[in-house]
């Protein structure tokens, strides 16, 4: 363990060209990355042409009927109420004009991956939230520091990848998630510590990450609106609704928000399910739907830097029986690329035995990883310190 006492070395995080070294402590800054409709963007750099147009990343309903949904839509396809997750034929009636193109998740993957090596050269700690979403830490003196960070990886992002960015810089990743929300599409939202109250107050709940419908109800049953509206509550009594995350929340409406922890100590399986709107009984669509599920598991075995040792699938079929397949590997492994794969091997293998002969639609997938070990070899941040390490702000 380095001593807790020294600022850890870090590279890539250097003084600006053309700024002088300042004489004032660095403060540690999270620069959240969010691509704009990203698969789009993918497949804009080989259709120049169709920029400044409504495009659409999904099963085109030309092609014959679809349940499927619309997975990404150009900001000028968005105009006509089109949306992630539509239904295809929902989204072909609303913009009949509109360039449909088939998902090619290869494609995304290898270029997100890139995104996150280009990232790399800023910081050592990036933390991929998505495919198309990652935080960064670096280290700056001044707000406008960090906000010429964060112009420079937009610059960058735009330059050498060809892919549009909204950024939001903040002293934690729940701050610079909002402000990134908020930047959207092609913005940079910067906010100072001392103005996290004053930025979030006039929000509605919902912007934070983790509130949803239900959340929202609680909370509008008790009067509160905006996220201000928890400013002058007791955390107590807020998490007495809510739980722990109430105190987060009036945490965040004073200002001071609570930086989640990127690790924990959770179960030792971690699953995902999906019921589908209505059974399927292509493997076409359940392949897709287990792509996606690895991934987002895989994603988020990532950010808590877990490896796993089992991978296991499971169908529930339309008559509620089930049937899964699993797979002990002989060492445990970790990312997003392999866990993928063999998740859906292992779906296609049951799809193919189970379903051989039979005409049975599918409900309900899952995806399931266990035998989850923390990664050995964990890269030392600068939240590992104890907070007095870390804490000097910038006088203004
Ligand atoms: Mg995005």
């Amino acid at each position: 363990m380095p001593d807790a006492n020294q600022p850890p070395e870090r590279e890539g995080t250097g003084a600006l060209p053309g700024i002088p070294p300042a004489s004032l402590p660095p403060v540690r800054w999270r620069i959240y990355v969010d691509l704009d409709a990203f698969y789009v963007s993918c497949e804009l750099r080989d259709r120049p042409d169709l920029k400044g147009r409504p495009v659409i990343v999904g099963p085109p309903p030309s092609e014959g009927p679809t349940r499927g949904v619309v997975l990404s839509a150009s900001y000028e396809a968005r105009k006509f109420g089109i949306r992630s997750a539509l239904p295809a034929v929902i989204a072909a009636r609303l913009c009949p004009e509109a360039t449909w193109i088939p998902p090619d998740f290869a494609k995304y993957e290898q270029i997100s991956h890139d995104v996150r090596t280009l990232l790399g050269g800023y910081s050592e700690d990036v933390v991929p939230y998505s495919i198309d979403e990652a935080a960064l830490g670096i280290e700056a003196t001044t707000k406008e520091e960090a906000r010429a960070v964060a112009e420079r990886i937009q610059r960058d992002l735009a330059d050498a990848l060809g892919l549009p960015a909204s950024l939001g810089v903040a002293t934690t990743r729940l701050v610079a998630k909002i402000a990134t929300d908020r930047a959207k599409p092609g913005g940079i939202g910067v906010v100072a510590p001392e103005e996290v109250a004053e930025f979030v107050a006039p929000l509605p709940v919902r912007v934070v990450p983790g509130v949803g419908p239900k959340t929202d109800e609680i909370l509008r049953l008790h009067g509160i609106l905006t996220i201000g509206d928890l400013a002058s509550r007791r955390p107590s009594e807020v998490s007495g609704w809510l739980g722990e995350f109430g105190r987060e929340l009036v945490a965040l409406a004073r200002g001071t928000p609570v930086e989640a922890p990127e690790t924990s100590m959770g179960p030792r399986s971690r699953s995902t399910d999906h019921t589908f709107v209505t059974d399927v009984a292509s493997w076409e669509e359940i392949g897709t739907a287990v792509r996606e599920m690895a991934r987002e598991l895989g994603y988020s075995l990532e950010r808590e830097g877990l490896r796993y040792g089992a991978v296991g699938v499971a169908f529930r079929w339309a008559d509620f029986s089930r049937s899964q397949r699993s797979r002990t590997l002989t060492a445990s492994r970790e990312g997003i690329a392999p866990l993928t794969d063999l998740a859906v091997r292992l779906a296609h293998e049951l799809w193919e035995s189970e379903q051989a002969g039979r005409e049975r639609p599918v409900r309900t997938v899952s995806v399931r990883t266990e035998r989850l070990t923390e990664r050995t070899q964990r890269q030392v941040s600068l939240d590992d310190y104890p907070p007095t390490a870390r804490r000097p702000l910038a006088p203004k």
